[in-house]
């Protein structure tokens, strides 16, 4: 009988060391959310309807890995924010490339916009106007149609027009 591990140690290629960060269920949902501006756990929460449990393991193991850092949250003494670490925002072409290759509808759910330039990113996040992969602090993000989506108080407020990120100071 071959007992299936849940690690994939014996793996020597690159993406199975990227799964063993991002491949668990969830995680990369997390990520994603982190790009769009969520930083706090009841916010996350309320856009997932994770289980709380696994909700707080999950940012645990991102913090681990270095892809979040996590921060007094300056509004809510005692709480935390979690903020993409650089190392983190390098996942933004990949994230990208996952949304569009998921996103057969024309227009996709959300469009990510490069704001210099004001075009539609192609695939892994590459801007067609000055062919360059603008970081997700020059991204413009918004739901193609405002009226669809989810209605959660987050979901809400991630519907407008905003860029993705600040600049890492
Ligand atoms: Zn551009």
């Amino acid at each position: 009988m071959v007992v299936l591990g849940n690690d994939y140690s014996g793996q020597d290629c690159g993406l199975a060391r990227s799964l063993e960060i991002v491949g668990e269920r969830w995680t990369l949902l997390i990520v994603r959310d982190a790009f769009y501006g969520v930083q706090r756990f009841n916010d996350f929460q309320a856009r997932l309807e994770v289980p709380r449990a696994v909700l707080s393991a999950r940012l645990r193991a991102l913090v681990d890995h270095g892809v979040l850092e996590r921060v007094p949250d300056p509004e809510h003494g005692g709480r935390s924010l979690y903020r993409l670490t650089e190392r983190g925002r390098a996942l933004w072409p990949a994230v990208h490339g996952l949304i569009s290759w998921g996103s057969p509808e024309d227009p996709p759910p959300r469009t990510h916009r490069h704001e210099r330039c004001g075009t539609e990113l192609a695939a892994g996040g590459v801007c067609p106007a000055c062919g360059g992969t603008p970081p997700p602090h020059e991204v413009v993000t918004e739901r193609s149609d405002p009226s669809r989506g989810r209605d959660d108080r987050v979901s809400v407020r991630l519907r407008e027009p905003r860029r993705l990120l600040e600049p890492l100071s």
